[in-house]
């Protein structure tokens, strides 16, 4: 029931054929613009009001659009527009649509596609409607910069296009598939970047799937220190695709390794008040003081009351749950291992991994178990099979 659920649920993404495929994301969420420019990159950009075609915008002009008396007002050197509802700029073939929020003033973005401007509470609101692959590109750009190899880009745009598919419906209620901040994935228009672009065509319309044809959700966190983390070690809920292996690729890299001391007073007296360990019974003192795991684990102490590194990562705002505890004078000494929660892809291995050149697919099998590629278009197969 979950599989044919989720693969209905994308049915109604698919905007005609997948290799046609457009998403709808809310750009500048969330921060409140009540004016800003439009203009284009290139060619004339047509203004359509409320759904119908009012004029063009000329390259070297430019749209100020504001709300005003419960209208919105588009204003250029060549003319004025209002519309009850939207007003929609759509740039030609090649072309992109500069914004740049005035009020508050905000850094220019430029976008491809369509811009979709509507006014809600008095706020502007922008939906870029854009290919899928566009806009991976520009997620992939935003998230990973431009300093990595080939391959983590293509690893990248088919985590990113999955991810886009399986959420793409968190603002259903809004009338857009996703926003551009953090809730969603972060994406400031399109990429500049040749590899990046090159890498979405590359992988285009590719998605990640588990044993079971359901979009994974793909996991990632900076260095996992040499070993990764079961998902149900974190969240209780175990995900067939999210378990642990062993990792050498980024033993060498900067989020190795790290440590941190701790007067030993504060350490033993937080053990007694959050965890009631009794720190005057040696057996108990000597776990809390020497702790040296030979792989990850999931308590500092062998007896109870146990202490989850979970509990002690959050408590202490450690970089990770993997590290070994030591007794120099009146400090302990945290040697660890790894930087974040330690499930699913490793970044920083990812990285190394690329940068060997070894393929994309061979990446994402190293950090994910039993997972598939497969292409959008197969999902339609399968929708169809469930039915
Ligand atoms: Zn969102
Ligand atoms: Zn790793």
């Amino acid at each position: 029931m979950r599989v044919i659920g989720t693969v209905l649920g994308l049915a109604m993404v698919l905007q005609g054929t997948a290799q046609f495929q457009e998403v709808q994301v809310a750009v500048l969420y969330g921060k409140g613009v009540r004016s800003a420019t439009v203009m284009g990159t290139r060619g004339n950009v047509a203004i359509l009001a409320d759904g119908r075609q009012v004029g063009e915008l000329a390259p070297n002009d430019g749209l100020r659009l504001t709300w005003e008396d419960g209208r919105l007002v588009g204003r250029s050197l060549a003319a004025r527009y209002t519309a009850r509802e939207r007003i929609t700029l759509r740039a030609p073939a090649g072309g992109g649509i500069r914004l740049r929020a005035v009020v508050p003033k905000l850094p220019e973005r430029v976008y491809n596609g369509m811009l979709d401007v509507r006014a809600v509470e008095g706020e502007l609101r922008f939906v870029n409607e854009v290919r899928l692959e566009d806009y991976v590109a520009g997620v992939v750009e935003s998230e990973a910069g431009a300093q990595q190899a080939p391959e983590y880009y293509k690893l990248q745009a088919v985590s990113c296009r999955t991810y886009a598919l399986a959420n793409a419906r968190k603002h259903a209620a809004e009338g857009f598939e996703l926003c551009d901040q953090v809730h969603c994935q972060v994406y400031k228009g399109r990429a500049m970047h040749a590899p990046i672009t090159e890498a979405a065509q590359a992988t285009r319309g590719m998605v990640v799937v588990d044993a079971s044809i359901r979009l994974i959700h793909a996991t990632f966190h900076s260095n996992c220190g040499g070993e990764t983390l079961n998902a149900e070690d974190l969240w209780s809920k175990p995900e067939p695709y999210l378990q642990a292996v062993t990792d050498s690729f980024c033993l060498a890299q900067p989020h190795a390794t790290w440590s941190m001391a701790i007067p030993k007073t504060e350490w033993l007296g937080y053990m007694e008040r959050k965890h009631g360990l009794r720190t005057n019974d040696p057996a108990v003192l000597s776990e809390l003081l020497a702790h040296e795991p030979r792989c990850r684990g999931l308590y500092l102490n062998a007896h109870a009351p146990l202490v989850p590194l979970k509990q002690l990562r959050e408590d202490w705002k450690l970089r990770s749950t993997y590290f070994t505890v030591r007794t120099v004078g009146d400090q302990v000494l945290l040697d660890g291992r790894g930087f974040g929660h330690g499930v699913g892809l490793c970044q920083e291995g990812a990285m190394e991994m690329a940068r060997r050149g070894i393929p994309f697919t061979d990446i994402l099998h190293h950090y994910y178990n039993d997972v598939h590629l497969i292409d959008l278009s197969h999902l339609d197969f399968f929708r169809d099979e469930g039915r």
